[in-house]
């Protein structure tokens, strides 16, 4: 059984106040709070371990890079890729996408390519494409989707042609909560010989990926979405793609060989991999993702769709609500307005009842645009949210609608 207080003990800042009220997080979308085992791993490795990873003949140094190595091996399994040549570990989400976007770039984009993003993707997946295409001066071409916040594969259809060079997309939005099909879109762009990369910034945290059953051709996610440290996340891509590509950063690390005249690169993953990483980091996503799979996957899903359906449920109740993401498939975000009322009128007034949501446009000024709105409250649920915790947003907005 799911014991979601037992799980609430583990994280220490859930039993904060704000204000002198309890403070309800629901703002796991932009970063998810830490439990003590990725906390105090990270302190035991600093006072105990602490040593530059892959340099070092010496005794620490070979401990770092056990735990930094081992690292890669635990997230090579939570993602079930076929091989730690897989595992570039980068600062986050963007970087990941910064990295393939120049890569890839270099490799294969010339005058008049295309690239493919959807309409309802993150700046993180739409502005290293723009400048990569600037760069080359190929084009960015937009999957369309309904009011209802779903792509319209159809549309996608006719965009992949000969001049198409890669797909990009998230595979749940940060701000709809619509889970895309995106095994559907890489089948659809394989049979057209042509690479995916999806956007998992949003999913990791919430449902089993599973790269040999995606088959997508790169895969990026944020450790500190997911329980782990900030300054970590990952960048999956099918070895014989990364092979292919050139490097991203040159540095230490990276290189096999090095002369004035010429350097050679190191063999994956560390041909992407240039400087120190943060290894420290690096264990504690491990301890992060070990977390996750002590809970059980599953569990977990099950925990987060009920607060979301009960969420939604309660929430439709109020006057005035206008849910803004009505997919059939459907995460743990939701975004709304409530009536006129203005969406940071709204994020302020609920900081001070203790409710932490997020208010805005989510980093997707086109997603905005194509909705005509400028922004939207946003409740993201987590793995330790409650039904109390949704019965006090619920209160709170509904106060809030009677002053205005
Ligand atoms: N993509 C999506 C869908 C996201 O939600 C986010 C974070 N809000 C990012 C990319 C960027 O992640 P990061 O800031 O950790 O690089």
């Amino acid at each position: 059984m799911y014991n979601v207080n037992k799980v609430r003990a583990d994280f220490p800042i859930l039993s904060r106040e704000v204000y002198g009220k309890p403070l309800v997080y629901l703002d796991n979308g932009a970063t998810t709070q830490k439990p003590r085992q990725v906390v105090e791993a990270m302190v035991d490795e600093y006072y105990n371990v602490n040593a530059n990873v892959h340099r070092g003949v010496h005794f620490l140094s070979q401990q770092a890079t056990d735990l930094h190595e081992a690292s890669r091996e635990v997230v090579r399994a939570f993602i079930h890729a076929r091989s730690t040549n897989e595992i570039i570990f980068t600062r986050g989400t963007t970087e990941s996408i910064n990295l393939l976007a120049f890569s890839l770039g270099e490799a294969m984009v010339k005058e008049g390519d295309e690239v493919v993003v959807s309409a309802m993707e993150h700046h993180s997946n739409i502005v290293p494409w723009q400048m990569m295409c600037e760069r080359k001066g190929a084009l960015l071409r937009v999957i369309p989707m309904t009011d209802e916040g779903e792509l319209q594969l159809d549309a996608l259809e006719e965009l992949l042609t000969e001049r198409t060079r890669i797909v990009c997309c998230t595979q749940v939005s940060n701000v709809l909560g619509t889970v895309n099909p995106v095994k559907e879109i890489v089948r659809m762009a394989h049979d057209k010989g042509i690479p995916v990369l999806v956007d998992g910034a949003q999913s990791v945290p919430h449902m089993q990926v599973d790269m040999q059953d995606l088959d997508c051709d790169f895969f990026a996610f944020s450790g500190h979405k997911v329980y782990g440290p900030t300054g970590v996340g990952v960048l999956y891509g099918k070895e014989a793609w990364l092979e292919k590509l050139p490097p991203y950063q040159g540095g230490g690390e990276m290189i096999k060989n090095v002369t004035f005249q010429k350097t050679t690169y190191n063999a994956l993953p560390y041909k992407f991999e240039a400087g120190t990483p943060d290894y420290v980091a690096t264990h504690a996503l491990a301890k992060a993702l070990n977390y996750v799979n002590d809970l059980g996957m599953e569990n977990i899903e099950a925990h987060e769709r009920e607060l979301t359906l009960y969420a939604l449920e309660q929430l439709q109740r109020i006057e005035g609500m206008r849910i803004i993401g009505r997919a059939r498939q459907h995460d743990a975000v939701i975004s709304f307005l409530v009536g006129d009322i203005h969406h940071l009128d709204m994020g302020t007034l609920l900081d001070r009842l203790g409710i932490a949501v997020r208010t805005g446009h989510h980093c997707a000024e086109p997603l905005m645009r194509r909705l005509g709105i400028e922004g939207t409250v946003r409740a993201s649920f987590s793995l330790y949210n409650t039904k109390e915790e949704v019965d006090v947003l619920v209160d709170g907005i509904e106060r809030i609608r009677k002053m205005f």
